[in-house]
């Protein structure tokens, strides 16, 4: 199945299908974006996905389980080198009536809760779970992360080594 396909959640659920494929991180022009933006490099590696289709048997709904998988090289937002970052996660997408979503939000931690009458693109449902699952503010946690002094935001790495090529003349 393409990243691009959709599907119609309710009835792939209830027929406990399952989708588990890896595409290409170029398929999910969010998590691109996101990386990007975050000084980072999305790379050549893909994007795994598991989607699960079942009807939760607590209260008969009809559920999906996302699970994704992805590494990226972003930027230490304290020295500014690369960090490889691993995304693992789940959760879980519960189909419900348009008329209860107000009943039911924040009900449970791990689960999201979806009108039931949409159709349901698999690239957008995993790229909302890798965007949830990228680090607010990424940096080392070890020594090797030493601080950049100065004003990084406005000139950036690139301008911090010309600085230092100018420093040696
Ligand atoms: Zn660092």
């Amino acid at each position: 199945m393409s990243a691009a396909a959709s599907i119609d959640p309710v009835e792939f659920a209830k027929s406990g299908q399952v989708v588990d494929e890896e595409h290409g991180v170029n398929a999910f022009p969010r998590v691109v974006d996101a990386v990007r933006e975050a000084g980072g490099d999305p790379g050549e590696g893909g994007i795994r996905y598991r989607i699960e289709g079942r009807v939760r048997r607590q209260d008969d709904r009809p559920a999906l389980r996302v699970r994704v998988e992805a590494e990226f090289v972003l930027a230490c937002q304290r020295c500014l080198g690369f960090l490889p970052v691993r995304v693992a996660s789940e959760r879980e997408l519960v189909f419900v009536p348009q008329a209860s979503l107000g009943d039911i939000a924040d009900e449970e931690d791990e689960a999201d809760f979806l009108p039931d009458h949409e159709r349901l693109e698999l690239s957008a449902a995993v790229e909302d779970e890798v965007l949830l699952s990228l680090p607010m503010v990424p940096v080392h946690d070890d020594v090797s992360c030493r601080p950049v002094v100065g004003t990084v935001e406005t000139i950036g790495p690139i301008g911090l080594r010309l600085i230092d090529a100018l420093d040696k003349h």
